[in-house]
């Protein structure tokens, strides 16, 4: 079925009043036109999805994989009151995401810091925040994920990769994009009123790495190995090498479990 704005609105309710919904049959990136938006005046609650995104971006320049029909592939711009910190919104984000797909039928997920979603140790989804201004800031969330295993993508990261339904089993998009926007709704007031702090005891019973050796690799120095003792009430994450907890902040790092 298309993604249609009325489909998704009927399944809010009265929490699609939170949000305004444009679907394009075809862009580059979600979060590209969602940063032209906002700097143009957009309000909270824009969503911009697509139904084919030729140009996915994930952390540091890396690309995120689509294919119409197989792919959701959302921005959604969300304004925080002046005094909110930032700290920890990709982290609250996946909690919110991780709820909607097992509502859906994704089956159990997993979340992997800082930004991904897990289903059986494979990556489902994935999540890219941008901020846009300071005090008060406002957040592009981008939002990817497996509806099936898109057709075309790469044999790497398709050995890496989950999807919510099976080969051959239809997945509505637009059942998936409301569960996804009521979540967040729910999440994002926490996240505004509370902080991170209130989230994050949900985020480590997700918490697909917990006390599990991982190495973290970075483009700017050699790789660092410890034991992943969870994440912070800011959202750092928390390693634990020659028995001393450090708190790594940076995003600028891939964590692998060894
Ligand atoms: P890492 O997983 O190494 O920590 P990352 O979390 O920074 O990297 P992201 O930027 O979130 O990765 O996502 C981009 C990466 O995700 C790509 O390099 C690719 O390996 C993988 N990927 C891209 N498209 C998909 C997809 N549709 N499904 C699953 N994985 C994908």
């Amino acid at each position: 079925m298309p993604i249609a704005v009325a489909e998704i609105a009927g399944r809010l309710g009265l929490a699609a009043r939170r949000f305004d919904i444009e679907v394009l049959p075809r862009c580059d990136s979600t979060n590209a036109v969602m940063l032209g938006r906002a700097e143009a005046g957009a309000p909270s609650g824009t969503v911009v999805v697509t139904e084919e995104q030729t140009a996915g971006r994930g952390r540091r320049g890396r690309t995120w994989f689509a294919n119409p029909g197989d792919s959701l592939t959302f921005s959604l711009l969300w304004r925080f009151a002046p005094g909110t910190a930032p700290a920890g919104l990709s982290l609250a984000v996946g909690v919110a995401v991780a709820r909607a797909l097992e509502r859906v039928g994704a089956g159990e997920t997993a979340l992997k810091w800082p930004n991904d979603i897990l289903k059986q140790g494979c990556k489902l989804g994935g999540i890219l925040v941008e901020l846009v201004g300071d005090a008060p800031y406002s957040a592009v969330i981008g939002i990817g994920v497996n509806l099936r295993l898109p057709a075309g993508l790469p044999e790497d990261v398709r050995a890496t990769s989950a999807a919510i339904g099976a080969p051959g089993v239809a997945v509505d998009a637009n059942e998936v994009l409301a569960a996804l926007l009521g979540e967040l709704l729910a999440t994002l007031d926490t996240f505004a009123t509370q902080g991170f702090a209130a989230i994050r005891s949900e985020w480590l019973a997700r918490h697909a790495y917990q006390n599990v050796p991982v190495r973290l690799s970075s483009d700017f120095g050699p790789p660092s190995e410890g034991i992943c003792r969870g994440v912070d009430t800011d959202g750092a994450l928390l390693l634990e090498v020659d028995r001393r907890v450090e708190r790594i902040l940076s995003g600028e790092v891939s964590l692998r479990p060894v």
